[in-house]
């Protein structure tokens, strides 16, 4: 609800991200004044779409769902549904076996009746609810350090389902390795299924009944206008169309490109009134920013590098550990219809780290103009390649001629490609992702004490509450909503008084 005492009210948010720019489209809806500060000469972060010579294609995040209701209300309220570009035959994803791409069966049913899996396997993901084993919670590390990905669905369903199904699709959706990935932090809710019901099968099955239940056959917790299709999609011109439009709504105004935050004070005043200040480099000039409170989305890297001070004294954050990060090449290439002997319709295929000893050194292949017709002419398909991640930090570096070497290789083996492909972009991303490490919990505990001890700052983002698209939107939302509550109980307070 708009108030006047809330439009007075100054909110800086750092980062132009998707989390970002949702935190501030909120704010800016329920009337307060707020400035995004961006270090970079573009909105968007990791959206990064391009359309050059009829091509369309995107460098960072190619698809998003809209499991969150967060998102279901974004897109009804900036308009974007018509926009949506819902992926052809999304359900068709690929991953390798012994060489050879094989089509992912779509449910436990199908995969049991399936041969992608041995029968061993089978039996095992069948038996589930009676076979799984605890956690040995004696086998966790003096330095606390959580279970692994491998290692938790290793207990429930065997190594067969790590190795061929677990380790290609964290490699797909974070560039990680199931051994590295903190099960707590990089899947939240089987995690948490685990927690309350021991067999993630029964777990499943059992929440899906109980939310049905509750929701009484209307959609839980949701309060978009239109109901949200399943599934993965895009936008017409590509993920940047999302953070173009909310950049539009937000208007010049509020939003500083090249505008890079290098400190943050904090005064405390009688009220949350005016008590931060913020100095940000622009065009090489130095100015500042006064606020009331902070939403932060800049990754914890860049955090560590900018002073903060409290009371006009350094507030040290030497207790925000270090993050590592995951190196990620993005190779585009077309090749002309005539030119690839195997096509495969649908999503793209994915290629396990065991497959490496079959000659293919990709992370995965997404099919993006089987997916998206418009992202090409009517003769050439348009390819989109990962290379690099916590599988091969090394190789993500390459110059861009080896990548089109690697590319083509790996295409050649499982699309049949011939000649060289007739258009190659590369875009290296020194750090794609954030590594949901064993030991991420110090990360989460940090910024929790970060926000303890700073009155009116509060973080969001992919360093926080997940890596994907919706949840970075979620939790950009999440800030908004608590930065809310924060400045209208003081205002509460200053009213009483
Ligand atoms: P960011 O997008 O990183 O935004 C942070 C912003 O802060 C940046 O713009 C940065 O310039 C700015 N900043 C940094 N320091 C400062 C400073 N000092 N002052 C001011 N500004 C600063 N997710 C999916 O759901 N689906 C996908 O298909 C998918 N694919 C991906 C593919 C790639 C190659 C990559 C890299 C990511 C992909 N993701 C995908 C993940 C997803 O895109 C990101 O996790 C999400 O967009 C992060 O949004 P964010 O706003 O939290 O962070």
């Amino acid at each position: 609800m708009k108030s006047s005492q809330s439009s007075r009210k100054k909110v800086a948010v750092v980062g132009a991200g998707v989390s970002g720019l949702a935190a501030a489209y909120k704010l800016k809806s329920h009337g307060f004044d707020v400035t995004v500060l961006e270090a970079d000469e573009r909105v968007g972060g990791k959206l990064r779409s391009v359309s050059y010579k009829g091509l369309i294609w995107d460098e960072g995040a190619n698809t998003m769902t809209e499991s969150e209701p967060e998102v279901q209300c974004l897109l009804d309220d900036l308009g974007l549904r018509e926009k949506q570009q819902f992926p052809i035959s999304q359900n068709k994803r690929y991953i390798v076996r012994n060489g050879v791409p094989v089509l992912v069966p779509t449910n436990p049913i199908a995969l049991i009746k399936s041969n992608f899996l041995s029968a061993k396997s089978k039996f095992q993901i069948i038996l589930e609810p009676f076979l799984w084993k605890k956690y040995d919670s004696s086998k966790v590390s003096d330095d606390g350090t959580d279970e692994s990905v491998g290692g938790f669905f290793q207990r429930h369903f065997g190594q067969e389902v790590v190795d061929y199904l677990i380790d290609p699709i964290v490699a797909g959706t974070s560039a990680g390795d199931p051994d590295s990935l903190s099960m707590s932090h990089s899947f939240p809710e089987l995690w948490n299924i685990e927690k309350r019901f021991g067999s993630i099968f029964a777990g499943l099955v059992l929440s899906k009944l109980s939310t049905k239940k509750e929701s009484g056959g209307v959609r839980n917790g949701t309060t978009g206008k239109s109901k949200p299709r399943r599934g993965s999609f895009s936008f017409q011109n590509g993920m940047q169309t999302l953070t173009d439009t909310l950049s539009k709504e937000l208007g010049e105004g509020v939003l500083k490109l090249r505008s890079e935050v290098l400190s943050l004070s904090y005064n405390a005043g009688k009220y949350a009134s005016q008590n931060w200040s913020l100095i940000y480099s622009k065009d090489k000039n130095s100015k500042d920013l006064i606020a009331d409170a902070v939403i932060m989305t800049a990754p914890v890297c860049s955090v560590r590098e900018m002073k903060f001070m409290k009371g006009g004294i350094p507030f040290s954050l030497n207790f925000l550990p270090e993050v590592a990060y995951m190196p990620l090449s993005v190779m585009i290439t077309t090749f002309r219809k005539e030119s690839v002997k195997r096509p495969l319709e649908g999503f793209g295929v994915l290629v396990p780290s065991s497959e490496q000893q079959n000659g293919l050194r990709t992370l995965g292949t997404l099919f993006s103009s089987m997916m998206f017709p418009n992202r090409a002419s009517n003769d050439e398909y348009l390819y989109t390649t990962f290379i690099g991640g916590s599988r091969n930090r090394e190789l993500a570096k390459s110059s861009t001629d080896e990548l089109k070497q690697i590319v083509t290789t790996d295409l050649r083996q499982l699309l049949g490609v011939e000649g060289e492909p007739t258009f190659i972009n590369h875009f290296y991303w020194s750090k794609a992702f954030p590594l949901y490490g064993r030991n991420y919990d110090s990360v989460v505990k940090a910024i929790e004490t970060m926000e303890k001890n700073l009155p009116g700052f509060f973080y969001a983002g992919n360093h926080r509450d997940g890596l994907s698209v919706g949840k970075s939107i979620a939790s950009g939302c999440k800030a908004a909503d608590l930065v809310i509550s924060y400045l209208e109980s003081s205002t509460d307070q200053s009213c009483a008084e």
